[in-house]
């Protein structure tokens, strides 16, 4: 108990991300044998037009990938894309195509700054609220609605269709995607071990203790998908599937698959992250140097295996998710 009320005290600050969400919605639609996902697709001339009773931030304006031709990769992960990366790869005329541009991170800023729950600051604003499910006190509290957000967008996704518009019916579900696989980060799921809340007696240096644990695991996975690596690849590009009877099943069973890899995760990471990278007062992502030696590090096969786990179980919950709405 004593360690839940200093996470509630915890000073969050940081904008949550999993990255490389274009690359794992390709690979997990990539071996589908679904008709309708080469479907080619005309692509509306005029942005946007599409209706969601979801509240956004009227400052901000919604990005489009489409335009830069690249994901919208926060600042600090260019570092990891290769300088060939295209988001053309991706053939976005096609389904597949559009939802793997579309569910890397699609409302970044425009949920930014709004008042959504009073608990909102526990998940570093209103964006982090959106994007994930914090389970606290053995999951007995949960915070976040990323599971509400990608039930909402495939409603959504499934309106748009019955009126024929495939253009933002497809983009829109790309957006569903996105809350699916957040939720499927363990990072997204839990956000502190007691054995962090032992080593240091400032909140502040926790937050940014955790979060640097979350931002380099994402980073090394940004790192081994962007630059197609074998065995990632492989293990996305399945076809089994992760059974639910709607979205938000789909994406609450993910969560509790990949949830229990947490307590692992901040180990592993604890041991294997040099210590330069583990600030306690700001931010600092690994480079693309040191992710490569570790990778040959014999100690961070127990690691790769988890994060091969936990593409596999995303994948599974990507592909249902997706049949789902093709049948629908
Ligand atoms: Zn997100």
């Amino acid at each position: 108990m004593i360690t839940e009320a200093i996470v509630f005290s915890l000073p969050f600050f940081i904008i949550f991300l999993w990255i490389a969400h274009d690359k794992i919605t390709y690979l997990a639609l990539k071996n589908c044998d679904i008709k309708e996902l080469k479907l080619r697709i005309n692509t509306e001339k005029q942005l946007p037009k599409f209706h969601s009773h979801i509240s956004f931030n009227p400052e901000y304006k919604l990005k489009f990938p489409e335009i830069t031709n690249i994901p919208l990769v926060p600042e600090r992960y260019l570092h990891l894309l290769p300088d060939s990366y295209s988001l053309k790869n991706y053939l976005k005329n096609h389904m597949s195509g559009l939802m793997s541009i579309y569910s890397y991170e699609p409302d970044m800023g425009v949920d930014d700054d709004l008042i959504l729950s009073k608990f909102q600051s526990f998940t570093a604003g209103s964006h982090g609220w959106r994007h994930v499910r914090f389970g606290f006190i053995k999951d007995i509290v949960r915070l976040g609605i990323a599971h509400k957000m990608s039930e909402h967008y495939f409603n959504e996704a499934i309106q748009l269709k019955r009126k024929r518009n495939l253009y933002w019916s497809t983009r829109v579900l790309g957006r569903a995607l996105h809350y699916i696989e957040d939720i499927g980060q363990p990072f997204h799921a839990k956000i502190i071990s007691p054995e962090i809340l032992l080593k240091h007696i400032s909140p502040v240096k926790i937050g940014y203790h955790i979060a640097n644990l979350h931002v380099n695991f994402e980073a090394i996975i940004g790192f081994l998908l962007w630059r197609d690596k074998k065995t990632f690849v492989n293990i996305l590009s399945r076809k089994d599937l992760l059974k639910g009877r709607n979205t938000e099943s789909i994406a609450l069973r993910l969560r509790k698959l990949n949830m229990r890899y947490f307590t692992s995760l901040v180990n592993l990471l604890e041991k294997l992250i040099p210590q330069d990278f583990l600030s306690t007062h700001k931010l600092t992502v690994l480079d693309t140097n040191t992710i490569e030696t570790l990778l040959k590090d014999i100690r961070t096969k127990r690691l790769l295996e988890i994060t091969r786990q936990l593409l596999f179980n995303v994948g599974t919950a990507i592909r249902s998710t997706v049949r789902n709405y093709i049948t629908y």
